[in-house]
């Protein structure tokens, strides 16, 4: 029998996301979700795509290893097991990779202890990540577990971009310099973006914009990126659901010593009670959008700023770019929210950007333009898959075959 199944697996510090998917044709068999992992309430829902009817269970689930057990059995119920022979490997998201990881990697110890050597770079997500490798490999130690890199996509950007302009010597002793993250959808989208214009990747040059809770933006020319706007840490760039993005690294000095506030405090207000949380109270595009039909100043004013980035971020990838063939908006918020899409794209027509409101108001699941015909510049609304994009690309590694999307 041949083994065409990959399991995507993305752990998270209390979660765990998974999907199992059919690289003949990349149609998905099972989605699913653990959450609260290590709480009285945790929560498992798992959804075979053959009946589409899905499964929840709320209890006590202790650890990782708990999980992906009772995510086996769910599996198992559907004929679906992992002990199954079709299942080729198990793909990994794992968050940071660094500048060692190029590609995604086949995971064996020394592959393990760099991953866990960049955990002081990415102390949040790759000890999670960690874990759900090492339960995996646990579960089945015979099959091929494959890590794909949120950094990986972004190892092509020039130096000029990705270094910070501080001393060398204490920038290179603490691995500090811009890596990047989303990576994986920015892949995926900017080659997707090439398909829906007819083009080969390699002849296109794309803005790629990845609005959801956490945002990105990134230059990809002829399928390499070549700027970024997250950076050490995803806490820099575009202003996102709670996050702050670019300021003055001195504000930190001054909540310091004027505000008289912790590392830990600072590093909380910046990654979870700023951005559009921060200066509205919500997070969600849809109710601050809610709020601004209803006359909400606040709700308007963090819609504004949040745009105002959007719109230099926008105008300094083009700089970067020279050439710009396309805009493609993603993720929760690109992909959903139309007067984003618009308010980001306003004023820019001397540049060649414009969006048709017609087009823009269009709901659909699938890649579309957006921009009129006559538009110098594709303004396009391109939904990510970056569970499609980690399945082939483990798929394609344990195969040594590429190309499915
Ligand atoms: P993501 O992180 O990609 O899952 O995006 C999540 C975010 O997308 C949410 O916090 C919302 O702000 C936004 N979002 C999701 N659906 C919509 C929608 N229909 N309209 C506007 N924003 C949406």
């Amino acid at each position: 029998m041949s083994s065409s199944r990959v399991l995507v697996l993305n752990s998270g510090s209390s979660s765990v996301k998974y999907q199992l998917l059919d690289m003949r044709d990349g149609s998905r068999l099972a989605v699913g979700l653990v959450e609260r992992i290590g709480e009285e309430t945790s929560r498992l829902k798992h959804t075979p795509l053959t009946t589409g009817e899905s499964r929840e269970w709320t209890g006590p689930i202790s650890d990782h290893e708990a999980a992906l057990k009772a995510v086996s059995e769910e599996l198992t119920r559907d004929g679906l097991g992992l002990d199954s022979p079709e299942l080729a490997a198990i793909g990994h998201r794992v968050v940071h990779g660094g500048l060692h990881f190029t590609e995604p990697t086949v995971i064996d110890d020394a592959v393990l202890a760099e991953i866990e050597r960049l955990i002081p770079v990415a102390p949040l997500h790759n000890p999670a990540n960690l874990t759900g490798i090492r339960t995996a490999q646990a579960l089945r130690p015979d099959l091929p577990q494959v890590a794909v890199f949120d950094t990986a996509f972004h190892t092509t950007m020039p130096e000029s971009a990705a270094r910070y302009a501080i001393d060398v010597k204490t920038a290179d002793e603490h691995r500090i310099r811009r890596y990047g993250f989303h990576g994986t959808s920015h892949a995926y989208v900017s080659r997707a973006t090439a398909e829906l214009l007819g083009k080969d990747p390699a002849d296109v040059n794309v803005i790629v914009l990845h609005l959801g809770n956490g945002a990105s933006a990134s230059a990809v020319e002829g399928g390499r990126c070549v700027d970024t706007s997250m950076g050490l840490t995803p806490l820099e760039g575009l202003v996102m659901g709670t996050r702050s993005g670019d300021m003055d690294p001195a504000v930190i000095f001054h909540l310091m010593r004027v505000g008289g506030m912790s590392t830990d405090e600072i590093d909380t207000l910046l990654n979870k009670k700023s951005g559009l949380i921060g200066l509205c109270g919500d997070n969600d595009m849809r109710e601050i959008r809610r709020r601004i039909d209803e006359g909400d100043e606040q709700a308007k004013l963090a819609f504004d700023i949040y745009i105002h980035r959007l719109k230099k971020y926008i105008g300094a990838y083009y700089a970067v770019l020279g050439r710009v063939d396309a805009v493609a908006f993603t993720a929760g918020v690109g992909e959903n929210a139309s007067p984003v899409r618009e308010a980001a794209v306003a004023g820019l027509e001397a540049l060649g950007l414009a969006v048709d409101s017609e087009l823009n108001a269009v709901r659909s699941d699938g890649p579309r333009l957006i921009s009129p015909e006559s538009a110098r510049v594709a303004v396009a609304v391109v939904p990510t898959d970056e569970e499609l994009e980690i399945a082939t690309q483990t798929y394609a590694l344990v195969n040594g075959s590429r190309n499915l999307t």
